[in-house]
């Protein structure tokens, strides 16, 4: 399931359906509003510099994706943790699109 040749790594990656999900740790990719997403206090610059250039990636990295028709779901870690939360939000994603 693992894909390292595409852009990013993503972490599931369905072929035959042209998806993929990545799973996003709250801490590095800041979820905006999520307490996982806390700026440590001593070097507060220097954490800011790095969260600003990693989210700058993720952008690019879904651009890049998308321009190559991938759809592409980003789930973060704290949704993960709500078993049934993160199968409606599986099975939501994968359905989607599927002539039914
Ligand atoms: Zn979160």
């Amino acid at each position: 399931m693992h894909a390292p040749d595409l852009p990013g790594k993503p972490d599931l990656t369905f072929r035959r359906l042209k998806k993929i999900i990545f799973v996003h740790g709250c801490f590095w990719h800041r979820h905006s509003r999520c307490a996982g997403a806390s700026v440590p206090k001593n070097n507060a610059e220097f954490w800011q510099e790095k969260f600003r250039r990693n989210v700058a990636r993720d952008k690019r990295t879904l651009r890049l994706l998308k321009s190559q028709g991938w759809d592409v779901l980003v789930l973060w870690q704290c949704q993960t943790k709500n078993y049934q939360n993160l199968k409606l939000l599986l099975e939501g994603f994968l359905d989607e699109g599927k002539s039914s």
